[in-house]
C-alpha cells in the first residue's frame, strides 16, 4: 500500500493511501519509530522495537519540518533537530501507523 498523500496536521501526520483510507499517525510516535541505525533499538522478528530508554530527546526531535518522498517507495521526515536519516519505506510507515501506542 502507498501513501496518496502525506499531511502535517498539528502534532499529528495524516496519511491517506491509494485506497482512499486515512491514517493518523502521532509526530512523537514516528520518531521514536526512526528506523535509521542510530535511533532504532533492537528489533525482534515480529518488528516489534525495544528502545533503550535513557536516550531522552530534544522537543525538538518530535517537530516535523517537511516530509520528502524518496525513490517512489519510501518517505524521509525532516525533523527540527537536524534528524534527516530515518527513511520510512512505505511498509514500514504503515506497520507504525498500525502499531498500538507507546
Ligand atoms: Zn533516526
Amino acid at each position: 500500500m502507498r501513501p496518496r498523500d502525506i499531511q502535517r496536521i498539528g502534532e499529528e501526520l495524516a496519511i491517506q493511501w491509494e485506497d482512499g483510507s486515512e491514517s493518523y499517525v502521532r509526530l512523537e510516535k514516528l520518531r521514536r519509530h526512526c528506523p535509521c541505525a542510530g535511533c532504532k533499538g533492537e528489533v525482534d522478528i515480529m518488528g516489534n522495537l525495544y528502545k533503550n530508554p535513557d536516550r531522552p530527546l530534544p522537543a525538538a526531535a518530535f517537530q516535523l519540518v517537511r516530509i520528502e518522498s524518496v525513490g517512489g517507495y519510501a518517505v524521509k521526515p525532516i525533523w527540527a533537530d537536524g534528524h534527516t536519516s530515518g527513511l520510512f519505506s512505505f511498509d514500514y510507515l504503515k506497520r507504525v501507523v498500525e502499531s498500538p501506542d507507546l
